[in-house]
């Protein structure tokens, strides 16, 4: 492979590699998870699958397992010459069930575990008995006692908010000014009590969080600072990786694996690189993909001495399309689990996002959101940039890029409204037509 880039861009998004990649873990990580807490979690989520298919006939082909499919890409939508650099998958999140986001593995499993609790301390589950029965007429009254309470910019509460009705708690959603319209009238129309904030995501995270506080009787799932959903979330490793070997993919020092994954406070992909760490080690590269205007995961590994940085400490401003990740503060805990871990940071343009979510759909017949398209931009930055070039030179990746594979994580949009959808649809056609006659910037 030559020094340069032989991928057809004039301007790859940008690219940050982690000077502490693979290094020694000197730091101590902040919430004590290990690899056990994953497999429990993996094996509370089959407990409930019986559960499930009851709450949700659309889980029955899937027998109550929520997981998407891993599903072959063609390189021409990263770039053209992009083949030449392996082969590209996507991680179809965007289809899972129920949720239609990446949320629906960590979120439902944090309201799967709380529910086990209370089943246990109120005597609902015997140890013999089937998890169906937390769906009869008792269970749910006994349900209808407690409040499980989340603050989100749209698809956190849309997995928190429909998991828990279906259950029979009472849900409650603290918005941010970000979230749109349709994931508000969706949660309502389950039975959700959505709470609107003018604030941004840290603030109405804050405020569900002093609420739930005064009330014994409520669940307060917390996004920054959550073991159970950062478990859920890395469950998606173990199963990536039995579909990878479904797939006769390898992954070893010959074939590299390179992951990209849009980021938010951390969580979502944060589990996903940490279990994926764990199984494949030195041969898995995580990248994380971030707005530029609200890249506070980017900000934090660039700031290691500076706890709780925020976005506007650097200048942004929190405005960007990708409602999915507009967040101004990376999660602590996440951070410390991602200093050594994380291969670097790809930062991309809501311009590029809403381009992309264009040659998803005209080109491999995938319908996401602007914050899964985002992911994009991920193999683009690695493979198209100078940074790029020269770190798969100096770790001799180079060598084993024709046989590597690469997924795009593409992490929401199942539910979104065909009329949303179409208006970003058209926008992505037009500026990439105006792209092609030169007359934008390729940020
Ligand atoms: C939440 C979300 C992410 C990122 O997850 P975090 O845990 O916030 O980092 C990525 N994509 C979509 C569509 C999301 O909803």
């Amino acid at each position: 492979m030559q020094g340069h880039s032989n991928i057809g861009l004039s301007q790859a998004p940008a690219l940050w590699i982690n000077p502490e990649y693979g290094g020694q873990a000197q730091e101590v990580e902040v919430g004590n998870i290990t690899i056990n807490d994953v497999l429990a979690a993996e094996q509370r989520l089959a407990r409930f699958a019986p559960l499930l298919k009851k709450l949700f006939p659309e889980l029955d082909k899937s027998a109550g397992i929520v997981e998407s499919p891993l599903l072959s890409l063609s390189a021409d939508v990263i770039a053209p010459g992009a083949d030449e650099y392996g082969t590209f998958w996507v991680k179809a999140d965007h289809q899972l069930a129920v949720a239609g986001s990446v949320k629906a593995r960590g979120g439902f499993h944090e309201v799967l575990e709380f529910t086990e609790k209370i089943a246990r301390e109120r005597g609902l589950l015997k140890d013999d008995d089937g998890y169906e029965q937390l769906a009869s007429a008792t269970a749910r009254e006994c349900f209808a006692q407690y409040e499980v309470a989340v603050g989100s910019t749209g698809n956190l509460g849309m997995s928190i908010g429909i998991m828990s009705a279906a259950l029979g708690f009472r849900a409650s959603v603290h918005m941010s000014a970000e979230a749109k319209e349709w994931k508000k009238r969706l949660l309502r129309s389950h039975g959700v009590t959505v709470h609107e904030y003018p604030g941004d995501y840290a603030q109405a995270v804050a405020t569900g969080r002093d609420l739930a506080r005064e009330n014994p009787f409520s669940h307060f799932v917390d996004d920054e600072k959550s073991p159970s959903l950062f478990c859920g979330y890395a469950v998606a490793a173990l199963r990536l990786q039995r579909q990878l070997l479904d797939l006769n993919v390898r992954v070893d020092r010959e074939h590299p694996l390179f992951v990209y994954i849009p980021c938010g406070v951390g969580g979502a992909p944060g589990g996903v690189c940490y279990g994926l760490k764990h199984v494949f080690g030195e041969h898995v590269h995580c990248f994380f993909v971030e707005p530029e205007d609200s890249s506070c995961f980017l900000v934090r590994m660039q700031n290691p001495d500076v706890e709780g940085i925020s976005i506007y400490d650097a200048g942004q401003h929190n405005r960007t399309i990708a409602d999915g990740l507009a967040v101004p503060q990376a999660s602590e805990l996440v951070y410390s689990m991602m200093r050594t871990r994380l291969a670097g940071m790809v930062v991309a343009s809501d311009e590029r996002m809403v381009m992309d979510l264009w040659r998803l759909k005209s080109m491999a017949d995938l319908k996401v959101e602007p914050s899964a398209a985002a992911a994009v931009s991920g193999p683009r930055a690695l493979l198209g940039s100078k940074e790029g070039q020269q770190y798969l030179r100096s770790t001799g990746l180079d060598a084993f890029m024709p046989t590597a594979n690469h997924i795009v994580w593409t992490t929401g949009g199942a539910l979104m409204p065909a009329d949303e959808f179409d208006r970003l649809f058209v926008q992505g056609q037009a500026l990439s037509s105006a792209l092609d006659a030169g007359r934008i910037s390729a940020a």
